[in-house]
C-alpha cells in the first residue's frame, strides 16, 4: 500500500494517516495554547491597571480631600506601596507642576501627555516593564493630572511561567498524538492489510477462492463483496472463454474430420477421374463452410471489442437492409425478402445509426438469413419502425419456430436449437448479431413460436436529431 505524493516521495497510508492527524492535532493545541497565552496576558495587564488606578485615586483623595500632610502621606505610602514592584504616585497641579511624589523621584511627564491626559480623563501606558496609569483629577476647580506607576513583577513572572507550561504540553502533547497516531493508524489498516493479502493468493487458477466478507457492513467488507463480485465476473468469463475455444475447435474438428475419412476411403483404391473430381467438389464444399465459420469467429472477436477505436460513422439503415437483400438474393435466388416502411421518417436523422456499416450489415445479414433458412418458403418479411429513441427493425418468418427453452439460450455463441440440427449452420450468427446490437448502445429480442415462426427484433438508437437533444441515451 504505497502512496505516490508529489514532492514528496513514497509514503504508506499509515504514515500518511498519522503525520495527517499529528498536523490537525497540533495546529489545533497550538491556536489553543497561543488563545490561553493572550487572554491571560489580556487579564493580567487589565488587573494590574486597576491596581494602580486604585493606587493613584487613594493617594490623590488622601492628599487632596483628607488634607494629609504630604510627608506623612508619603511614610503611608512607602509603608504600603511595594518596593520590589516600584509603586510610584505623583500629583501634577494644574500648571503642570509636580506637586506630590511617593518617593524622591517624580514620574517624568511631558506637557502633551498631561495635556492628552485631562482630555482623555484616564491613559494607561506602558515604558519598557514598567505600565503606566495616568487619571484626571478635579478638585476644588482645580485640574489635576495623577499618574502611578509599577512593573508587574509577579504577573509577568506568572505569565512567563505559563508560557513554559504551555510549550512543554504542546511539544509533550505532540509526541503522544504522534505515537498514538502512528497505532491507531496501523490498526486501523490491518483489516486492508488482510484483504491484500488474501487477494495476493489469488490466481487464475483459483478464482473460485473468495475474500472473507467480515461483518458484511463496513468498508472493508464492502470492498470484500465488490472484490468477490468482480473475481465471480472473471470466473465467468474465463469459464465462457473456455468454453468458446472448445466449441470453437469442435466446430472446426468435425469438417476436418469427415475431410479426413474422406479422403483416406478414396485413396485406399484406385478411383475414376469423376470420382476424384466428386471428392475434390465435397472438399470445397467442406473448406468454405470452414472459411464461413472462421470469418464468423473473426466478426465475433471484432464485436468484442471497444467500438470507440473502430471507425463510425452516420450508417443509413434502409440502405443496409436492401444491400442484403440483394446479396443474399444474389447468392441464393430462391429466398424471398420483403422490405415495409410502416411509416417513413422525415427526418434523414431517424434512419441513420452512428456505426460501423460493415458490422451493421453482417447483424441484418445473419438474421435475414436465419429467417429464409429457418423457412420452408424461405420467406422472410422486415419491417422498419420507430419508437421515440430506437429503429425498430422485425425480421419475421413463418418457420420452424423456437422452443420456449431455447430462446433464453439461442443468443450463446454456438447454442443451436434441436429443432435445426438438419439444416447447416454453427450457431455462431445470432449471438454475433445480438453482440453488434449491444456493441452500437442496441439490442436484440427473439419473439418465437414452435412450428409457427419466428421474430428477430433488433433496436437500434438512431442518431440524434438536431434540436432534439434528449433523443438516444442509451437503453433503458
Ligand atoms: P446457425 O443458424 O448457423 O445455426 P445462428 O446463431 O444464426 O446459427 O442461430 C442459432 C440457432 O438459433 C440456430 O441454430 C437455430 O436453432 C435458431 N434460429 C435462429 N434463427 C432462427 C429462425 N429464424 N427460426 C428458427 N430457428 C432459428
Amino acid at each position: 500500500m504505497k502512496i505516490n505524493l508529489p514532492f514528496k516521495g513514497v509514503m504508506d497510508i499509515k504514515t500518511l494517516l498519522a503525520l495527517r492527524f499529528l498536523i490537525i492535532v497540533a495546529s489545533l493545541l497550538f491556536i489553543y495554547s497561543i488563545a490561553v497565552y493572550q487572554f491571560s496576558s489580556y487579564f493580567r495587564q487589565k488587573e494590574f491597571y486597576d491596581r494602580l488606578k486604585e493606587k493613584a485615586l487613594s493617594t490623590a483623595k488622601l492628599l487632596l480631600e483628607d488634607k494629609f500632610d504630604s510627608e506623612i502621606l508619603k511614610i503611608i505610602d512607602r509603608e504600603s506601596f511595594n518596593a520590589i514592584i516600584s509603586e510610584k504616585v505623583t500629583i501634577y497641579n494644574d500648571e503642570d507642576q509636580p506637586i506630590y511624589s511617593s518617593d524622591e523621584f517624580y514620574i517624568p511627564a511631558s506637557k502633551e501627555l498631561l495635556s492628552k491626559i485631562r482630555r482623555s480623563k484616564e491613559l494607561e501606558y506602558k515604558v519598557d516593564s514598567l505600565e503606566y496609569v495616568g487619571l484626571d483629577f478635579r478638585y476644588k476647580n482645580q485640574d489635576y493630572v495623577v499618574l502611578s506607576s509599577a512593573y508587574d513583577k509577579y504577573g509577568i513572572s506568572k505569565l512567563s511561567n505559563l508560557e513554559l507550561i504551555l510549550g512543554i504540553g504542546f511539544v509533550g502533547s505532540l509526541i503522544l498524538v504522534g505515537i498514538s497516531g502512528f497505532i491507531f493508524s496501523r490498526q486501523a489498516l490491518v483489516p486492508i492489510a488482510d484483504v491484500v493479502r488474501q487477494v495476493d493468493n489469488i490466481t487464475v487458477l483459483n478464482l473460485n477462492n473468495k475474500v472473507d466478507e467480515g461483518n458484511g457492513r463496513d468498508e472493508i467488507a464492502q470492498l470484500a463483496i465488490t472484490f468477490n463480485k468482480m473475481l465471480k465476473r472473471l470466473e465467468d468469463s474465463f469459464k465462457m472463454q473456455r468454453s468458446f475455444v472448445s466449441h470453437a475447435s469442435h466446430e472446426f474438428r468435425t469438417p476436418l474430420t469427415s475431410m479426413k475419412g474422406q479422403i483416406e476411403v478414396h485413396l485406399s483404391q484406385k478411383r475414376t477421374i469423376g470420382e476424384y473430381e466428386d471428392v475434390l467438389h465435397s472438399q470445397l464444399e467442406e473448406i468454405n463452410k470452414m472459411i464461413k465459420l472462421s470469418n464468423g469467429l473473426l466478426e465475433l472477436a471484432q464485436a468484442n471489442a471497444d467500438i470507440s477505436s473502430m471507425n463510425q460513422k452516420p450508417v443509413r439503415i434502409d440502405e443496409v437492409l436492401y444491400e442484403i437483400r440483394d446479396e443474399i438474393l444474389h447468392r441464393t435466388p430462391e429466398f424471398k425478402i420483403d422490405i415495409r416502411f410502416l411509416e417513413f421518417p422525415e427526418e434523414e436523422e431517424k434512419l441513420s445509426v452512428m456505426g460501423v456499416d460493415q458490422l451493421l450489415k453482417s447483424c441484418f445479414k445473419n438474421i435475414i438469413d436465419n429467417g429464409c433458412k429457418y423457412s420452408k418458403n424461405h420467406t422472410v418479411i422486415v419491417t422498419v419502425d420507430f419508437t421515440s429513441q430506437y429503429l425498430e427493425i422485425i425480421v419475421a418468418d413463418n418457420g420452424i419456430g423456437i422452443s420456449w427453452e431455447d430462446q433464453r439460450q439461442i443468443l450463446q455463441p454456438f447454442y443451436r436449437a434441436n429443432n435445426s440440427r438438419s439444416i447447416p449452420g454453427h450457431g455462431i450468427g445470432l449471438a454475433l448479431a445480438a453482440k453488434i446490437a449491444e456493441l452500437h448502445k442496441g439490442r436484440v429480442f427473439v419473439d418465437s413460436e414452435l412450428d409457427k415462426g419466428t421474430k428477430v427484433i433488433v433496436y437500434l438508437p438512431f442518431m440524434p436529431v438536431p434540436n432534439d437533444v434528449n433523443a438516444v441515451k442509451g437503453f433503458a
